[in-house]
């Protein structure tokens, strides 16, 4: 290894644990080499170094690995997780007990708990109905209930439905698999399904505030005898 700055620890926030700590090398593996720029050293024409480059690490504190992409800056700065891949942020929209499940189902899948992730997914699912005034004795007929009062579409419950199925086959024993790609369809769903209520659905309601009260503004300008008067056409 001829690259600069290599180092066989740094500091970093671990995908793991969630704590800053310290990050062991263990391994690196040069993803990209460039020619070096001769600023007068008298590096010859042939010297390369390595640009890019993914580096395994151990966690200080958990002790798990971390494959993280690392570029050249006069030293090497972490530039992304490669694994375990990063999941996407539950947003702050969402009510925190149904925020930390979704995380908590995220971070099964994190580390291949599939079933254990989909139970979540599950769980989440029994937060939303809840939040939303649906406290059935199931979960299917709290799903049928949020249908009924139009709080989701046919299409968002037919999603929960096969959400709150694969639930139940991962919370109990039998000989059927909840596989990786059920877990991370299982998540994308109940992620967007979050994404509808909390997020999109107030972002409309806001929207068609905003409109209203712009129409009710124009209205009540031209009542008035405000309104702006077109500009001459410009010639
Ligand atoms: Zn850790």
């Amino acid at each position: 290894m001829t690259s600069w700055g290599d180092e066989e620890a740094f500091g970093f926030s671990c995908p793991h644990c969630k704590k800053t700590a310290i990050a062991n090398v263990v391994g690196i593996i040069p993803t990209k080499t460039e020619r070096l720029r001769d600023s007068g050293g008298g590096w010859g024409s042939d010297a390369t170094h390595v640009a890019e480059r993914a580096v395994l690490v151990q966690c200080g504190v958990c002790r798990k690995p971390v494959l993280v992409d690392q570029v050249f800056n006069w030293g090497y700065e972490t530039r992304a997780v490669l694994w375990p891949a990063p999941m996407r942020a539950i947003s702050a929209a969402v009510p925190v007990a149904i925020r930390e499940t979704c995380e908590e189902a995220q971070g099964c899948f994190q580390h291949a708990y599939y079933k254990a992730s989909v139970v979540m997914v599950r769980r989440a699912l029994e937060g939303v109905c809840a939040d939303q005034g649906s406290d059935k004795t199931t979960l299917a007929a709290s799903l049928a209930d949020l249908e009924s009062r139009g709080k989701l579409d046919k299409r968002l419950v037919e999603w929960a439905h096969e959400l709150r199925a694969l639930g139940n086959l991962g919370a109990h024993f039998t000989s059927e698999q909840v596989t990786r790609e059920d877990a991370s369809d299982a998540l994308a769903f109940v992620e967007a399904l979050l994404d509808y209520l909390y997020v999109l659905s107030a972002q409309f309601d806001a929207f068609k505030q905003r409109r209203s009260s712009a129409a009710q503004t124009a209205k009540a300008n031209k009542a008035s005898g405000k309104a702006t008067k077109a500009p001459a056409t410009a010639v």
